[in-house]
């Protein structure tokens, strides 16, 4: 994406980030790559009970999936499916070879362990990037089988618009380990001076006011306001919140943090179309790593 008000620093209007012109183009890569490959690669995605916003999810992805040539099953589990049994059909993909990439949809069932279940997917699939493994090679500076795909998506999507990520002040808020975790330490890596603020911070309004680049991923809706951010700001809304008159609002107020912005994300289609034209990616990148290996 070419921006030329983005290249001068111009004032006025925002730069909308929109995430389809990018992710769009990260999909057509993709598919150019798997037309030349003799082996289909293959997803296969979880999904323990039946979580409205988790079926959409995953119905999201096995339709992308399809149209890259891109093989995906998706496994529906009873919401009472037993940790036991999860983790022993986790051991069973794991070792077939006509598999590439497994996730899980998130979040599970009170009753199974997060974190267990991560760990049960071997490194070399877990295509969401969520096995300590791959936890530790992103935080240790080397290279994981695969990143997680909402963090890298943003990166992707500042790198496709030019936005100087080296040097800048970047506050993420937000420490979860799919999000906010891997988001800071993609920045870090990007040459950014990293902050992290979380339910605990006191006083975050401080924090925010003197980043170049916020990303805010908390799942609160219109949190972050106008009186947060800083003249000139860069900010990315990881946050989805369906409201309750049915609207879906991410974690800025978009209206209050717009004006003061260089550039910002919508809510829809900023970050979200991002993060799925990045599992496709993984996915594609994973099968290639296999295929690479044996
Ligand atoms: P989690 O609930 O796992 O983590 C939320 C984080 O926000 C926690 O670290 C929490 O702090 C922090 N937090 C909560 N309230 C505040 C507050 N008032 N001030 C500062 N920090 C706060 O959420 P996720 O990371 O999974 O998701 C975050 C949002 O991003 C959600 O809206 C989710 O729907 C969305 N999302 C969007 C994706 C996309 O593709 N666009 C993908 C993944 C998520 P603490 O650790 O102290 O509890």
């Amino acid at each position: 994406v070419t921006n030329n008000k983005l290249a001068e620093g111009a004032g006025g209007e925002p730069v909308l980030l929109k995430a389809k012109p990018v992710a769009t183009a990260l999909l057509e890569r993709v598919a150019k790559q798997v037309a030349t490959f003799t082996v289909v690669p293959k997803l296969v995605v979880i999904q323990v009970g039946e979580d409205p916003a988790s079926s959409v999810y995953v119905g999201k992805k096995a339709k992308t999936a399809a149209k890259l040539g891109i093989a995906s099953e998706v496994v529906q589990l009873p919401a009472t499916c037993t940790q036991e049994a999860l983790l022993q059909l986790l051991d069973s993909l794991n070792t077939e070879p006509s598999i590439h990439a497994v996730l899980v949809q998130l979040p599970l069932p009170g009753h199974i362990n997060t974190a267990l279940v991560q760990q049960a997917i071997a490194p070399h699939k877990d295509v969401d990037g969520f096995h300590p493994v791959n936890v530790g090679l992103l935080g240790s500076g080397q290279t994981p089988y695969a990143v997680p795909c909402t963090p890298l998506g943003v990166m992707h999507l500042l790198e496709a618009y030019n936005i100087a990520v080296a040097g800048k002040k970047a506050v993420v808020v937000g420490r979860s380990g799919i999000v906010g975790k891997p988001m800071a330490q993609l920045l870090l890596q990007a040459d950014a001076t990293v902050t992290i603020c979380h339910s605990r911070t006191v006083n975050v309004a401080t924090i925010t006011q003197q980043a170049d680049i916020t990303i805010v991923a908390i799942g609160k809706p219109n949190w972050l306001t106008g009186a947060m951010v800083k003249q000139g700001a860069v900010v990315i809304d990881v946050g989805i919140n369906r409201l309750e008159n049915g609207a879906l609002v991410g974690d800025v107020d978009f209206e209050s943090v717009a004006p003061l912005c260089k550039a910002i994300t919508p809510v829809p289609g900023g970050v979200g179309p991002m993060t799925i034209a990045q599992l496709m990616a993984n996915t594609v990148a994973l099968s290639v790593k296999a295929l690479s290996n044996g």
